[in-house]
Order: structure tokens, then C-alpha cells, then sequence
């Protein structure tokens, strides 16, 4: 006998230790549970059982008091170790407690997260001696149970392309992501039909049996959705258009297509420039589609006729093409707000284009046709150009070279003039026919007369020191419909 008050009757202690079973029995559903099955147990025919339990069980123990005080210390002493698995969990008087345990930590755990919890664990029960103070209290054996069982639950995997993104208790909490993310582009096709809005990749929502642990925070699963991977895309500049307008379109900054394209300046953009984009590429991709209805250019088309008595130099318009006008209706395909693809539903021409006729010559040109580009009428050093020359306007091109040097018909043309004429001395000026004309003065010697057809590169006058000219050299003029021009335009 290890204890000192055995063998006496402890009114106090006995007082206490019946209010205890008492309270323990008040949560013991069911007289003998079968422990394999513990998870089988329904709840609802218990009440009945308790009761009759409860009153046998205070008889029982009314008698166990009124006999002796060892008897009760002889049952005290009784108790079990708890395993589950091979974890001991705790050390407790009655088996009953654990299913208590256990029901507590269920309920708890499905009101906690609005699931039903599956218990897959082997319990088991070792008949040992224990003192109070080695018994575990219920709130211990809730916490061990908590740490070790493995609590499986059935939750919802969000899987984008065959992979796994996450879980979350309901089915209904992964699809309201989903629209959470096709939302705003909902709103940014607001006023606009839109046909269709769906995620490109292939989504997959499984019912899964899963460890609590997997089930994931909607929020968490919703920013990893949205943000992610970057991907490098164009976009080529169109008329107008600067990295303020590109940014925009792309929902980036300037100073995001900045950083994209360290080698451009973005005061300098030309059309046709290709700009990199960085563009967040989010795990999904809402894809919308909306009928969309414009109007366009429709080109027209160029036949050409051609005439046996024009020269094959020359070539007119003889009927000037005029542009048509189409309405469309498409499916503008949209991948994140960005245009990715047009299907041209359905088009009408509303104005027809009118066809352009050109006709071309056939014939042969003779030499002394105009080609339109002149050839530098003669081998020399430029002296002086065409522009302001001593508060006087020069309007010619002035070519130094030796005394009697060739001159050459710079096109082909017709000669209208050949003498002297004032301060230009010897000249020669020839029309070309085609609104320009040349002329070539200070010369020593003329080889041609007025209405002869000269030429391209025909010898036609020397070089000479004649009329207001102070050494040999050409002054030769290029006169666009009676308008002097800068010849260096013009020969190069
Ligand atoms: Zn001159």
C-alpha cells in the first residue's frame, strides 16, 4: 500500500472522484465502441444508451463507494496507454475518452473549415496501472491528436495544363477566382458585344482526397494566377504612334518600354521601328472575343494598255485610280487584353474602287528624246555653285575647264536657242520636252542651230571665255518650267 490514506474512507475525495466519472459519463456516447471502427460510429442512437448507462453506472458505483475505500483506490489504479499507431499518445482511465477526442476534434475541425474530415488512423489501447497525476488530460490528448493524426480531408485541385496550382475546400472558391480574373476584362470590353470569354489554357477542377496542410489560401492561389512569367513580345510603330501611345496600349509604362529597348531613343521612334515588349505573361490568359464592325480602304487595281505610237519612255494615266470602301464585321480575338488574332466574320463593299489605266508606249525612243536625267555636260572643276554669289543670285552651276573642252547636251531635246545672248556670251539652250529645259553659256564655239534635235551627251559647243566671263568655264542652267533650279540637284 503506497498510499497512507488507503484502507479509510476519503468522504472528499470520494465526493470528487464521483462528480469526475460523472462528468466523464455526461460525454461518453456509447457504452462499448469497437475502436477499429471508430470512424463508422454514428451519433444519433446514442442518447437512449447513455442514459442507461449513466443510471447502471451510478448503481455501479453508489455500491462501489459503500463498500470500501480500496476498492475504489484498486480501480483508480486502472488504465490504458494510448497508441496511435506506434505513437503513444497519452495514458487515460477510460477508453471512451478518446472517442470523445476524437468526435471533439471532427467537429472542430469540420465547423473550422465547413469540410467533413476523414480519420484514417489505428488506435490502440494497452491496459496499464496509473496515479491521477500521470493521466492525460483531455485538452493534452486533443493537442496530440491534432499534431500526429493525419487528418485527410476532400478538397478541390486547381490544375492549369496538367499541373497543380492549389487547392481549396470548394469547387465554388476556385471558379469565383476564375471570374475574379476575367472580370476586368469584362469591364474593358464594356459597349462592346462581346461572344466569348474563356481561359486559353486547359483548366481542370478535382475532387481530391488531400492531408488538411494542402488546402490553400484563395487569395495566394488568385495572385499567382494573375502575376507570373514575362514574355518578350513587339510592336512595330505605326504612324503616330510613341512609347507614350504603346505603353498605353499594352497597359506597360514608358519607362517599362525604356528598359526593353536600352538602344532606342524615344524621342525617336520611326515608323516601322520594331519596340520590344515586356509583357507580363500571367499562368492564365483570358482570352475575349467581341464582334467588331469598321470600315476600310479597298485598293484598286492598275491595268495597264499600252500604244504602238507612244515612245516606251513615256506612260500616262489615263484613268486615275480611286480607292473603294468596305464595311467589315470580325471576331477580334483578344489574349489579355491584347489583340492577338481578327477573323473576318462577314465584309461588304459599300464603294466600289475605280480601276487606274495607265497606258505605255511601245515604240522606240530616237536618241534625242528626253530621258529625264541629265548627265554632267562636261569634264571639270565645279568654281562656282548655284546660290548668292556677291549679293547677286547665281543661277547656275559653274564648270572650270580648259579652252575649247566639249560640251554635251545634257538629255536629249530640241535646240531654241543658239547665239549670243548679253552677259551669258555664246549659248545654247535646249528644251527637252518635258518641262525642263538647260542651258550652256560663255562658250568659244556653238556646233548646233536653233530646232536641230540633239541628243543625250551630244557634242554641242566647246568651252570658251565669252560674255561676262572671267576665264573658260560652262555656266550651265537647269530651268524647270521657265524656273531656274540648282543643277547639282540634277547631275551628280
Ligand atoms: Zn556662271
Amino acid at each position: 500500500m503506497e498510499d497512507p490514506n488507503s484502507g479509510k474512507i476519503d468522504l472528499e475525495g470520494l465526493k470528487k472522484q464521483f462528480s469526475k466519472i460523472i462528468d466523464s459519463l455526461k460525454k461518453i456516447q456509447l457504452k462499448k465502441i469497437d475502436f477499429s471502427k471508430v470512424r463508422e460510429i454514428e451519433s444519433k442512437k446514442k442518447i437512449t444508451y447513455l442514459k442507461i448507462a449513466l443510471s447502471s453506472f451510478m448503481i455501479v458505483t453508489i455500491l462501489a463507494l459503500s463498500v470500501t475505500g480500496y476498492r475504489i483506490h484498486e480501480a483508480k489504479l486502472k488504465a490504458y496507454d494510448v497508441y496511435l499507431g506506434q505513437y503513444k499518445m497519452g495514458t487515460i482511465r477510460d477508453q471512451e475518452e478518446i472517442q470523445l477526442v476524437i468526435e471533439n476534434l471532427k467537429r472542430d475541425l469540420s465547423s473550422r473549415y465547413h469540410m467533413d474530415i476523414a480519420l484514417h488512423e489505428d488506435i490502440s489501447f494497452e491496459e496499464t496501472k496509473a496515479k491521477d497525476q500521470m493521466i492525460t488530460s483531455v485538452e493534452d490528448l486533443e493537442r496530440s491528436f491534432m499534431e500526429k493524426v493525419d487528418f485527410k480531408v476532400y478538397g478541390y485541385m486547381l490544375k492549369v495544363n496538367g499541373l497543380e496550382v492549389g487547392s481549396l475546400k470548394t469547387k465554388e472558391e476556385i471558379e469565383d477566382i476564375i471570374e475574379r480574373i476575367k472580370e476586368p476584362y469584362i469591364a474593358m470590353m464594356e459597349g462592346i458585344e462581346l461572344k466569348d470569354i474563356r481561359i486559353v489554357e486547359d483548366i481542370e477542377i478535382v475532387k481530391e482526397e488531400m492531408p488538411l496542410y494542402k488546402i490553400g489560401n484563395p487569395e495566394k492561389i488568385y495572385e499567382y494566377l494573375v502575376t507570373s512569367t514575362e514574355v518578350v513580345r513587339t510592336h512595330t510603330v505605326e504612324v503616330g504612334e510613341s512609347l507614350w501611345t504603346i505603353a498605353k496600349i499594352y497597359d506597360l509604362t514608358v519607362d517599362d518600354l525604356i528598359t526593353a529597348n536600352p538602344e532606342r531613343n524615344p524621342d525617336k521612334l520611326q515608323i516601322g521601328d520594331e519596340i520590344k515588349l515586356v509583357v507580363p505573361k500571367p499562368v492564365l490568359t483570358v482570352a475575349t472575343v467581341a464582334e467588331v464592325e469598321y470600315t476600310e480602304k479597298v485598293k484598286f487595281d492598275t491595268e495597264t494598255e499600252y500604244d504602238k505610237n507612244m515612245y516606251k519612255t513615256e506612260k500616262k494615266t489615263k484613268v486615275a485610280g480611286v480607292s473603294g470602301e468596305k464595311l467589315v464585321t470580325a471576331n477580334e480575338i483578344k489574349y489579355n487584353g491584347i489583340l492577338e488574332e481578327k477573323e473576318i466574320v462577314w465584309e461588304e463593299v459599300v464603294k466600289e474602287p475605280v480601276t487606274e489605266v495607265v497606258v505605255r508606249g511601245t515604240k522606240e525612243p530616237p536618241k534625242t528624246v528626253a530621258t529625264g536625267l541629265f548627265l554632267m555636260p562636261t569634264r571639270g572643276t565645279i568654281s562656282s555653285r548655284y546660290g548668292m554669289r556677291w549679293g547677286r543670285m547665281h543661277n547656275g552651276l559653274d564648270i572650270a575647264a580648259k579652252m575649247g573642252t566639249p560640251i554635251n547636251a545634257a538629255d536629249g531635246g530640241t535646240v531654241v536657242f543658239a547665239g549670243t545672248k548679253s552677259t551669258y556670251g555664246k549659248m545654247v539652250e535646249v528644251d527637252h520636252g518635258n518641262g525642263y529645259k538647260t542651258r550652256y553659256a560663255h562658250c568659244s564655239s556653238i556646233l548646233v542651230k536653233v530646232g536641230d534635235k540633239v541628243y543625250k551627251g551630244q557634242h554641242i559647243a566647246n568651252v570658251g571665255n565669252t560674255g561676262n566671263s572671267t576665264g573658260p568655264h560652262l555656266h550651265f542652267e537647269v530651268l524647270k518650267n521657265g524656273k531656274n533650279q540648282n543643277p547639282a540637284n540634277f547631275v551628280k
